[in-house]
C-alpha cells in the first residue's frame, strides 16, 4: 500500500535544514560548500534509459495453460487453487459467490483445522478488532457513518458433500475480541495427510461497505479486494526460521496487510452488463451477455491473491510491452474518464517499473499487468498492490503532481516486494513496505529526477521502533508507517552506504532470485546480505532491525584554552563527539576554525564517546559532524553541529550553540 506522503513537514522540516545549510555555507569557503552540495549529485547514477521494443500485439484472450509434462512449469508451490464464481448485484452492493477450494498439505505432519480469512467482516461492526484499532480511519480516509460490510458463509461442503457448518467456529488468536469474525477454524471429518489435498466447496455472501480501506463500493465503482473466503497460511518448519509447522494466523488488524499462498485462481465474474471489469490473471474468453448481465472470466496461476474492480465508466486502454530481461506484459489502463488525459503518464510510469524492476530484480512473469485509476471519492480504494493488478489514487480535478506516477511506481514494486517475493505482511510488514519505498525511491530519482530528502525523512522518525513486529504492535498508524516505510527504507539506504551501490544491487537481486514464489524472512535477507559481503551484519541487524535503534552522534561541547608557545599565540580547542544511538562504522567530522580554515577527522564509532584536542593558530568556531549526510539513519541532525563564540581567555567555557536551543523548541521533530 502507498503511504501519503507528509506534505507539511517536508516543507516545514526542508526549511529548517535550509536554515541549517545556510547557516554552515556562510562559515564555509567556497570549496566547503562545493562538498556540502555535492551530496545530491553523488547519489545519482547516470544509466542510459531504456529503449522500449514493442512487442507484437498478442490476443487479449489467454488460456490457461494445458497440464501436463513439459507445458508450463509451476513457478511456485501451488498450495492452493480456487474455482470462484461471483456475482456482483449493485442494488444491494452484494456479492454472492460460490467457491471451489483445493488445499494440499506443505507440511510433514498430518493437518485437521483449516482456517480461513473473512477479511469483509473487519467492516461488520464498530467492535471489531479492525475498527477498534483504526478508529475507522486509514491514510486521511474514513469509514462512512452507518456503511458496514461483512461476509457470510452460507454453505460449507467437503468434496463427498459432508457439511462442515457446524464444524466453524470463529477464532481471535491475537485479542480475543468476540466481536471480531475475521478469521475462521473449520474442524475438517478426518486429517488431510502431508503432501495430500482436501476440497471444500462454500457459498458466500459478501455486503459491500462504501470504500474504505481498501475495498467496498463509491456510486457505481466497485473495489474487490479481500473480497472471497481465503485460506491462511499453513508454514511448514524452516519457514520464516519456525521450528515446528502450523498455521499462521491472524485476524484483520487496523494497521496489517495480508498474508497467502501461492496456486490457481480461476474465477468467473458477473455484473450488470454495461460494467467493465479489471482482474488479476487474463480474461480466458470473451465476456458473455445474458439477460443484462455480463459474466467475464479470468484465470490467473503462480499468485497468492485475485482482486478485481468494476465500473461502467472505465476507460480502458492496453499496450503490449517488452524490453530486456521482460518478453512480453500488456498493460491495461482502467481510468476514471477524467484522468484519461493522463493516460500516456500512467502507461509511461508503468513501463519504466516493469523494466527496470526487471532488468535490476529479475523478470515479471505475468502476462498482464493492470492499473486501475478509482473515481475520486473512492480514494480509499487506491494505492493498493493486488497480483498483477494495482490501484492508483483517486483522479481528482486538476493536473496531477508527480505522485501520479509515483503511486504507479510504488504498487508496481510491490509486484516484486509482496507479489514475487511474499512475504508476511503481518509480522514483517517492512520486507514489503520498506523494499517497496526503496525501490520506488530509486526508480523515482532515475527516471524523474525525483530526489528524496532522506535527511528530512529520517527526521521524521520520532518513534523508532523495531522492524520485524507485528503491524497492530505499533502504537499508531504514524507510528507504523515512519518504521514500516521510512525507518525500514533507510536501513535499506545505510547498507548501500556502507557496502556501495554494486554490492547492494547484488544484495537485492540475490534476495529476489532467493525467494521469489516464496515466504522469506528478516533472517533470510540478513543471510543474503552476510553472503554476499561475507562479513557479519549482527550488530547493525540487532541494532537498527531487530532493535530499535536510530543512529545519533552528536557534538556535545568545544572549548577554548588559549597557549603561548616561544612568543606564537595558539588556541588548543577540545571537541566532545558523543553516541547517543546505534553505531557507525565511520563518523566523519569536520572542524572548522575561526581563521577559515577546516580539517576533517573520522571517528570509528566505537565506544561512547571521545574527544579531539586540535591545537592551532585560531580557534575552533564550529563543528559539524556527517557534514555530507552519509549517515542514512541519522536523526537529530540538530545536535551535528555546534557554534561557539570565541573565548580568548584562559577561562573553560561550555557553549549553548542556536542549534541546541533549537533542539529544545522543536524536541517533537526530534532533528
Ligand atoms: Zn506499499
Amino acid at each position: 500500500m502507498a503511504n501519503r506522503k507528509k506534505a507539511w513537514l517536508v516543507s516545514a522540516a526542508a526549511a529548517f535544514l535550509g536554515a541549517a545549510f545556510l547557516a554552515n555555507s556562510l562559515l564555509s569557503s567556497p570549496e566547503e560548500r562545493t562538498g556540502q552540495t555535492s551530496r545530491a549529485v553523488l547519489s545519482g547514477t547516470a544509466q542510459n534509459p531504456v529503449s522500449p521494443v514493442n512487442a507484437e500485439p498478442s490476443s487479449s484472450i489467454g488460456q490457461p495453460p494445458a497440464t501436463g509434462e513439459g507445458v508450463h512449469q509451476p513457478l511456485s508451490k501451488r498450495i492452493v487453487e480456487y474455482h470462484i464464481n461471483v456475482e456482483y448485484s449493485p442494488e444491494n452492493q452484494k456479492l454472492l459467490g460460490q467457491q471451489t477450494v483445493t488445499w494440499k498439505n506443505p507440511g510433514s505432519q498430518p493437518v485437521q483445522e483449516l482456517y480461513m480469512h473473512l477479511y469483509p467482516n473487519a467492516f461488520a461492526s464498530e467492535k471489531t478488532t479492525f475498527m477498534k484499532e483504526s478508529g475507522g480511519k486509514l491514510r486521511g480516509d474514513e469509514a462512512k457513518k452507518g456503511s458496514f460490510g461483512d461476509m457470510e458463509l452460507r454453505s460449507i461442503k467437503t468434496g463427498d458433500e459432508t457439511d462442515l457448518s457446524s464444524a466453524m467456529q470463529f477464532v481471535q488468536p491475537d485479542d480475543g475480541n468476540p466481536d471480531d469474525r475475521t478469521l475462521i477454524k473449520i474442524t475438517l471429518p478426518k486429517p488431510v495427510a502431508a503432501g495430500a489435498a482436501i476440497t471444500l466447496h462454500t457459498e458466500f455472501a459478501v455486503k459491500l461497505p462504501q470504500v474504505f480501506a481498501r475495498m467496498g463500493v463509491t456510486k457505481d465503482f466497485v473495489m474487490a479486494g479481500q473480497w472471497f473466503p481465503k485460506l491462511a497460511v499453513y508454514e511448514p518448519a524452516g519457514t520464516r526460521g519456525r521450528t515446528a509447522e502450523g498455521w499462521n494466523l491472524h485476524q484483520y488488524h487496523g494497521n496489517s496487510e495480508f498474508y497467502a499462498d501461492f496456486g490457481i485462481f480461476d474465477v468467473r465474474v458477473k455484473v450488470p452488463a454495461d460494467y467493465i471489469v479489471a482482474a488479476t490473471g487474463f480474461p480466458t474468453k470473451n465476456p458473455v451477455v445474458e439477460a443484462g448481465k455480463k459474466t467475464y472470466q479470468f484465470y490467473a496461476d503462480d499468485v497468492h491473491d485475485f482482486a478485481w474492480s468494476a465500473s461502467p465508466n472505465f476507460k480502458v486502454f492496453e499496450e503490449p510491452y517488452a524490453a530486456p530481461n521482460l518478453p512480453g506484459v500488456k498493460i491495461k489502463l482502467y481510468l476514471d474518464p477524467k484522468h484519461e488525459p493522463y493516460k500516456s503518464r500512467y502507461m509511461i510510469a508503468a513501463k519504466k517499473a516493469l523494466s527496470r524492476y526487471s532488468q535490476w530484480y529479475g523478470t515479471y512473469p505475468y502476462s498482464t499487468l493492470s492499473v486501475v485509476v478509482p473515481p475520486e471519492g473512492a480514494n480509499g480504494a487506491g494505492g493498493m498492490e493486488y497480483p498483477t493488478l494495482v490501484t492508483a489514487w483517486g483522479a481528482s480535478e486538476g493536473t496531477p503532481d508527480l505522485e501520479l506516477e509515483r503511486v504507479v511506481v510504488h504498487e508496481i514494486g510491490h509486484q516484486f516486494w509482496y507479489g514475487l517475493v511474499a512475504t508476511n505482511e503481518f509480522e514483517e510488514a517492512w520486507l514489503d513496505e520498506g523494499f517497496t519505498s526503496y525501490t520506488e525511491d530509486k526508480l523515482m530519482e532515475l527516471e524523474y529526477g525525483s530526489k528524496p530528502n532522506l535527511p528530512v525523512e529520517a527526521s521524521y522518525i520520532t518513534s523508532p521502533a523495531a522492524l520485524q513486529k507485528n503491524a497492530w504492535g505499533y502504537r499508531s498508524h504514524g507510528e507504523y508507517a515512519d518504521n514500516v516505510y521510512t525507518r525500514a527504507k533507510l536501513v535499506l539506504k545505510e547498507i548501500e552506504n556502507r557496502v556501495g551501490l554494486n554490492t547492494m544491487d547484488r544484495i537485492m537481486k540475490t534476495y529476489f532470485q532467493r525467494w521469489k514464489f516464496k515466504h522469506p524472512g528478516t533472517r533470510d535477507f540478513q543471510t543474503v546480505v552476510e553472503e554476499i559481503t561475507k562479513t557479519k551484519w549482527t550488530e547493525f541487524f540487532d541494532q537498527y532491525v531487530y532493535g530499535s535503534m536510530m543512529t545519533d552522534y552528536a557534538v556535545d561541547s568545544i572549548r577554548i584554552r588559549q597557549a603561548n608557545e616561544s612568543g606564537q599565540t595558539l588556541y588548543e580547542s577540545s571537541v566532545l563527539v558523543r553516541k547517543f544511538g546505534g553505531t557507525v562504522p565511520a563518523v566523519p567530522i569536520r572542524f572548522h576554525f575561526a581563521d577559515g580554515s577546516t580539517t576533517e577527522k573520522i571517528w570509528d564509532g566505537q565506544g561512547e564517546q571521545i574527544e579531539y584536542k586540535l591545537t592551532h593558530k585560531s580557534p575552533v568556531d564550529w563543528v559539524s559532524l556527517d557534514p555530507k549526510y552519509t549517515l542514512k539513519l541519522e536523526n537529530r541532525h540538530i545536535n551535528n553541529y555546534m557554534k561557539t563564540e570565541v573565548d580568548t581567555t584562559w577561562r573553560i567555557r561550555w557553549t549553548l550553540g542556536v542549534v541546541k536551543l533549537l533542539e529544545t523548541l522543536f524536541d517533537t521533530v526530534a532533528w
